[in-house]
């Protein structure tokens, strides 16, 4: 077993074989694993158990059983184990950020900085949150009381792996339900550190359960099990569909984070010298594998040359290699699907005649492994494009023209997806003219700082329901109207 106090992540042999069920690392009910690959190498990095629903079942019974105590436990208390995941989290950010690395490419400064950090930010919000809110209110002789909804189902992706999994364990348990939790099966690494930090921080057996796994196994099952209440996703709109499907005969709650195609409109009185590099940086930031990645930028026509060169010049700056040096900012793709997809998108933007201003296919100069993705600008994109309406997820920006502000409005709206949205102009009134009117369900204004209380998730084909915050949090919590109570 890794002594966790250790600095250097190496592959918990003690962990990796197994599940997190009932407090106790357990092996699968029928022994298989499945490969982690460094997508910086190609190289398998580790073998993980591969669970079934057998192992689902063990999880969720754990967690029924669980759920009584749990849900029981005062809100102060809850807050206490919160406290102490969270302080483990801040001890062992190394190991966490270098296990992000390890299983899907995290340039290491960007895993200390962003991955690890922010997740630890949600669970610091779930307990500061339990100090204050109101479990029981009274409307005229009616009480309202706000209970936990039961054993939740937690499916996370790999682009921001422990962020993900904070992002809905630490509302979850803080509501007071018990979990499931089935991390990708692509990044799994953090996710069992994650499991052993609960473990160590106290949580009583049962709260927090972990089964590995692939979606079509492990999830779907997650999504049909008759004992669970509420499932929560993150992922592509293919595997959300999917699971609303699957929980449909059960009437369980499905809240979905999914997919998204996020503008960035540049008003003609932005500040274009500022913002257009930090649209382009915020565009490929962990390597463009943000489901709210403004990865269209809307500017007016007249600008157009000096915002390709300004991208341009920002793109071929960004030091892309590999993700264990200090001064790399993007690492390679983390998969090798992920990889390829990229690849037929940017084919595909050549294709349909949009201006390659930088970038283009293949891997970055100077590697023949190893998922390095070029920085890819395209211009002169017509919004009816695939490189503009289909999520990419890699670091490749479009940047469309517009004649009217009402056209760059009706550009940003046309698209199925509406998760996030940014806005730059420096007068704010008109700034904010313009948010009001973007179908998304988070929009920035001037690349403001990350607000961990600020709602996120999508509207239209981006999802349902909310994540962060105090919107977040009650996403675990029913509803119980006791009329008569006061009088
Ligand atoms: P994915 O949909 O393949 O997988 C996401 C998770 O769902 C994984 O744990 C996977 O095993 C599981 N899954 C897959 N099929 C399933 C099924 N049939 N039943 C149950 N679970 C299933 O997505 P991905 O490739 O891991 O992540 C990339 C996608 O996620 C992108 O489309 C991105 O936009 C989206 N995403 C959205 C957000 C958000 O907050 N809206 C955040 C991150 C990623």
């Amino acid at each position: 077993m890794t002594t966790h106090s250790s600095n250097r992540y190496s592959v918990d042999a003690h962990t990796a074989d197994k599940f997190y069920i009932d407090g106790r690392w357990v092996a699968p009910a029928v022994p298989a694993s499945l490969a982690v690959i460094n997508p910086a190498t190609e190289e398998v990095a580790a073998q993980v158990a591969r669970g079934s629903s057998e192992d689902v079942d063990r999880a969720v019974a754990a967690a029924r059983a669980a759920f009584p105590g749990w849900s029981a436990t005062p809100p102060a208390a809850r807050a206490g184990v919160l406290g102490k995941i969270h302080e483990l989290i801040l001890e062992r950010k190394e190991q966490l950020a270098q296990a992000l690395s390890l299983e899907m490419g995290a340039a290491i400064g960007f895993a200390r900085a962003m991955q690890v950090p922010l997740a630890a930010e949600h669970v610091r919000v779930a307990r500061d949150l339990l100090t204050s809110y109101r479990f029981h209110t009274l409307e005229g002789s009616t009480a309202i009381e706000r209970e936990a909804i039961g054993v939740c189902g937690l499916i996370t992706p790999w682009n921001w792996p422990l962020y993900q999994i904070t992002a809905k364990v630490a509302p979850a348990i803080a509501a007071g339900c018990t979990v499931v939790l089935k991390p990708s099966e692509l990044s799994p690494l953090s996710a069992l550190l994650f499991a052993q930090l609960v473990h160590d921080a106290g949580l009583p057996p049962g709260v927090f359960n972990l089964v590995n796994g692939s979606g079509h196994e492990v999830g779907a099952a997650m999504a049909a099990h008759p004992d669970i209440d509420m499932i929560s996703i993150t992922g592509s709109n293919r595997a959300g569909a999917l699971v609303a499907q699957a929980a449909a005969p059960t009437v369980k709650r499905v809240t979905q984070e999914l997919g998204g195609k996020s503008p960035n409109v540049l008003l003609p009185d932005a500040d274009f010298a500022n913002v257009v590099p930090l649209g382009v940086m915020s565009a490929f930031r962990n390597v463009g594998q943000s489901c709210s990645a403004p990865t269209r930028m809307i500017v007016p026509r007249a600008r157009l040359a000096e915002v390709e060169a300004l991208a341009a010049a920002t793109a071929n700056a960004i030091i892309v290699g590999d993700p264990s040096a200090e001064e790399t900012v993007l690492g390679p793709i983390a998969n090798q699907a992920q990889f390829e997809r990229v690849q037929v998108m940017i084919e595909a933007g050549i294709d349909e005649g949009a201006k390659l201003v930088c970038g283009g296919p293949g891997r970055v100069a100077g590697f023949d492994y190893g998922f390095y993705t070029r920085p890819t600008v395209f211009s002169e994109v017509e919004n009816r494009m695939r490189i503009a309406q289909e999520e990419i997820f890699g670091p490749v920006l479009c940047i469309i023209a517009y004649d009217t502000v009402d056209e760059a409005v009706a550009i940003a709206n046309d698209t199925v997806y509406g998760l996030g949205a940014h806005v730059q102009g420096q007068d704010l009134q008109a700034a904010r003219a313009v948010a009001s009117r973007i179908r998304a369900g988070q929009v920035h204004l001037n690349h403001p700082a990350w607000d961990p209380m600020a709602p996120f998730g999508g509207y239209k084909r981006s999802g349902n329901g909310r994540e962060y915050g105090v919107v977040g949090f009650e996403e675990y919590l029913e509803i119980k109207a006791i009329v008569g109570f006061g009088s």
